[in-house]
């Protein structure tokens, strides 16, 4: 469920390399070992939430965000960006 207008009271934001397989949190797809990925955990109401987002969907997030925010001063939630921008998405496997 996509929850708009909430920030997080705090967040960190890095971009590790995996070490293990991970899952993007917007497509779905694999991010393997070895890939770069961005890592988001912050604190969302009150609860604490982790977010991965492969190097992709990172970019077009970035991309939309600044029109989202420039829009209707908010950011896209996570978990939300493909249904957001209005992109068909099918998971590839
Ligand atoms: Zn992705």
């Amino acid at each position: 469920m996509c929850v708009y207008g909430e920030d997080p009271s705090i967040i960190w934001i890095t971009n590790p390399i995996a070490k293990k397989e991970h899952r993007c949190c917007e497509c779905l797809s694999v991010i393997s070992p070895g890939e770069k990925y961005e890592l988001v955990k912050g604190v969302w109401g009150g609860d604490f939430l982790t977010f991965k987002t492969c190097q992709i969907c990172a970019i077009v997030r970035d991309e939309a965000n600044s029109q989202f925010r420039y829009k209707w001063d908010e950011t896209i939630p996570f978990t939300c960006l493909w249904e957001t921008v209005g992109c068909e998405y099918e998971e590839v496997i």
